[in-house]
């Protein structure tokens, strides 16, 4: 009864051949149904296509360069001493502690210093996260990029809100233009730093200098300020993370001192410009970089 086996299986076989080429093997080459590699989608990908916040208690997860943001708040386009700009970006989203900031920061500056107003840019996306374009941070609803043009009395259009440039303070590559400088940025800026939960407000090198030499003896809140690249049409203010908020990763404290003396002069070397692996363009992050809490932020309905 056995005698026939190796025939009959061989037969299997065969036919078991002839199907997976005509089916699956045969098709899988075929380029007309082969389906295409489906790209893999970047984490800015993901969070740059959210469009509102995620429905859960307010909280910032990671830190400002990988991670995300739950709970967050929009800042409506106009406050009593504040307009928020480029609302196409949809990028006015924080940390509630961040639009408390802009809130006091904004009044104070008005009721305390006659500053006229701010003009608010990029804060976060939704949902927190990297952004296809413009920032490393920003990702966690505690940074915020404020104009140094003071707000003008009216309203902007939605036009102008697109339309109208933040104005540079910097002639060259390092001299302050003292047409458009005023001591009034400067007392801004110290009005900026002194909130106990602001932990850097980076700025252009020129703008520190002028700073280092206008405070005179009162210096504490000049450490905050830090000199970095670009920050010459507004200054970017980052938030500690709130205590409670375990997930939330602060950056290591600025070091001791005013910041004035050689560090501050490395930023007016050649060394500071040359180009170097800072200026080669991180690959994507994915979402497997951002904490695994992100993937529910980003997922919640
Ligand atoms: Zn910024």
């Amino acid at each position: 009864m056995f005698k026939n086996f190796p025939a009959v299986e061989a037969l299997f076989i065969g036919f078991a051949l002839v199907f997976c080429f005509l089916r699956t093997c045969h098709a899988a080459d075929d380029p007309q149904t082969r389906a295409a590699p489906k790209p893999i989608a970047t984490a800015s990908d993901l969070f740059g296509s959210q469009k509102r916040s995620a429905p859960l208690a307010s909280a910032a997860f990671g830190s400002y360069t990988r991670g995300c943001l739950a709970g967050s708040g929009q800042l409506p386009a106009n406050g009593l001493h504040w307009q928020a700009m480029r609302l196409s970006r949809n990028r006015n989203w924080g940390h509630p502690r961040l639009l408390r900031y802009i809130e006091r920061l904004s009044g104070d500056a008005a009721r305390l210093d006659g500053w006229p107003g701010l003009l608010i840019g990029d804060i976060s996306q939704p949902r927190g996260g990297p952004m296809p374009s413009g920032h490393s941070s920003h990702q966690i609803g505690l940074d915020v990029d404020i104009w140094f043009r003071p707000s003008p009395r009216r309203n902007l259009s939605m036009h102008e809100r697109e339309s109208v440039w933040a104005e540079s303070l910097i002639k060259g590559r390092f001299e302050l233009d003292r047409d458009i400088w005023s001591e009034g940025h400067a007392v801004l800026l110290r009005r900026a730093a002194s909130y106990s939960n602001v932990a850097r407000i980076f700025v252009h090198p020129a703008i520190k200098k002028e700073l280092c030499e206008w405070a005179g003896g009162d210096r504490a809140w000049l450490r905050k300020i830090r000199a970095w690249y670009g920050h010459d049409d507004h200054f970017h203010v980052r938030l500690e993370c709130p205590a409670e908020e375990i997930a939330c990763m602060d950056q290591d404290q600025p070091p001791a001192g005013d910041g004035c003396g050689e560090e501050l002069a490395w930023w007016f070397s050649a060394e500071a410009y040359r180009p170097g692996p800072a200026e080669k363009k991180p690959a994507p992050l994915s979402l497997e970089d951002l904490p695994a809490i992100c993937r529910s932020v980003l997922e919640s309905r």
